[in-house]
């Protein structure tokens, strides 16, 4: 499987990275190697000083599919979760001044914590989702998907232009405003509307 994220998804957020906002969706994968399951604790790496939460609505792709239109990508996933794209911000500004790719800043093991999944058919609308994210019962990061500046159809558009997407394939839509950094010790909960959906520590 891979795991398909689109960056600058949420104008506060693009405004506190001080980047400009996109035209089309930014779009950068993380390997399977990356993804954390069942509330496993993260464990900071060696190699960032500056390691980043970012709280954002994920979807499961469920079907094949190539070149769908908005119109359909509905019927392409039928769950959707929490995860928390985690970036080395201090790997990722020096790349992003350079010119090159992120992936070493938002790739590595463990960058990838999801929660557990909410079938689509439980939901109102996805399009109006209210998520937050807690650190150490503290609200950091809190925003509705209909917020989103690509919507969940929209990206599933123009990604499936250039990636066959695959039954198993997630999806991570952007994080609004509040990124921070992450100290040992914290303790992270993801909610969907009032659901707890990802609960797990820093180590
Ligand atoms: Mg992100």
């Amino acid at each position: 499987m891979k795991i398909i994220c689109i960056g600058l998804n949420y104008h506060k957020h693009a405004q506190e990275m001080g980047w400009k906002l996109p035209t089309e969706p930014v779009v950068f994968l993380k390997p399977d190697s990356s993804l954390l399951k069942n509330n496993k604790p993260f464990f900071l790496p060696d190699f960032s000083e500056n390691i980043h939460y970012e709280v954002e609505v994920v979807v499961k792709i469920s079907k094949l599919g190539k070149s769908i239109s908005a119109k359909f990508a509905p019927r392409y996933f039928d769950e959707v979760t929490l995860g928390i794209d985690i970036t080395a911000r201090d790997i990722q500004s020096r790349n992003a001044a350079a010119g090159y790719p992120w992936e070493l800043s938002k790739g590595f093991d463990g960058a990838a914590p999801v929660g557990s999944f909410v079938p689509v058919s439980a939901l109102e609308d996805v399009n109006n989702l209210d998520f937050r994210l807690e650190i150490n019962g503290k609200v950091v990061q809190q925003s509705n998907t209909s917020d989103l500046i690509f919507s969940i159809s929209e990206i599933i558009e123009y990604v499936s232009r250039f990636f066959t997407l695959k039954t198993g394939d997630l999806i991570f839509t952007g994080t609004p405003s509040g990124v921070g950094q992450l100290k040992r010790n914290d303790k992270l909960v993801a909610f969907l509307g009032d659901k707890p959906l990802l609960d797990f520590v820093i180590k």
